[in-house]
């Protein structure tokens, strides 16, 4: 392991978590209402580019170049052809064993009068593919729009979103921009509005909905086990949330590839790819009705 993580293990309280599955599963098998904090790398196993960090380009751009209010002021065709791109290619990826062993306990548990909660930082809707209902989008969806003039949020599912965007979005960086009319773009169905759609989700510079962001708090204020998957823990504010948990004395465990900056807080910690660690620590405990 790496010598930071050794050195820090002398410190106060700063034990290396386990990987005891066995202890996990015990705590698990009590557990009545249990968090599932779920980030970028869950869906990074079903293929879902992110547009951030090293070879993460979309054209010349990376994700916090485009998504963002002020890119979509200056230039609504480039990001919407951007975020079309990503919503086209959401019809290729399925989700992955991770996302169906949360979907399976919480349906599972759900018939035992338990409770299990998903909040993602996930766009992707992969979660919902999978099955899962109870599921606190953070950082919104792909596939829901907002209108600018009137604010109406709806689901949208089309593919293309609109005409003029058919074919349009191809991330190679000889691209030319499509250069789509603002009035061509994706525009409000309400009665008598016809306002431009931006895409609902949460972008770079932007708060986060009050409202989901209070109920995600209650769900981590009222849980006796939290799982952290696939997330760096250090996109805000989900880096706060489990970090909070463990604070109150609520068993944490992190499903990651690597260590995190908050892993050496938490009670355990699974190394390698969350399709093949989730699974055997979310299956039905020998404890459980059949
Ligand atoms: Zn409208």
């Amino acid at each position: 392991m790496c010598a930071h993580l050794k050195k820090q293990q002398g410190g106060k309280n700063m034990a290396r978590p386990s990987s005891d599955l066995a202890a996990f599963r015990k705590i698990f098998a009590q557990a009545q209402n249990i968090a599932i904090i779920t980030g970028a790398g869950v869906s990074a196993e079903s293929g879902v580019p992110t547009f951030r960090g090293a070879g993460g380009y979309w054209r010349k751009w990376q994700a916090q170049e485009l998504a963002t209010p002020m890119a979509f002021a200056r230039n609504p065709s480039r990001v919407w052809e951007f975020y079309h791109y990503r919503r086209e290619v959401m019809l290729t990826k399925n989700p992955n064993p991770a996302h169906l062993a949360i979907a399976e306990c919480e349906e599972r548990l759900t018939k035992q009068g338990r409770n299990v909660t998903v909040v993602t930082q996930n766009i992707d809707e992969l979660h919902r593919r999978a099955g899962s209902k109870n599921m606190l989008e953070i950082h919104g969806s792909l596939f829901r729009t907002r209108c600018m003039s009137c604010g109406h949020e709806a689901s949208n599912y089309k593919s293309p979103i609109c005409a003029a965007l058919k074919d349009k979005g191809a991330p190679d960086p000889k691209t030319e921009d499509a250069q789509i009319p603002e009035k061509e773009l994706p525009r409000c169905e309400q009665t008598g509005c016809h306002g431009l759609l931006r895409p609902a989700v949460v972008w770079f510079g932007e708060t986060l909905d009050s409202d989901i962001l209070n109920q995600a708090e209650s769900v981590l204020d009222n849980c006796d086990l939290c799982l952290v998957v696939g997330t760096s823990s250090v996109v805000y504010p989900a880096a706060m949330f489990a970090p909070q948990v463990a604070a109150r004395g609520v068993p944490v465990a992190e499903f990651n590839m690597e260590d995190t900056p908050a892993t050496m807080r938490f009670k355990f910690h699974f190394h390698g790819p969350c399709g093949t660690t989730l699974p055997p620590a979310l299956a039905r405990h020998e404890t459980e009705p059949k």
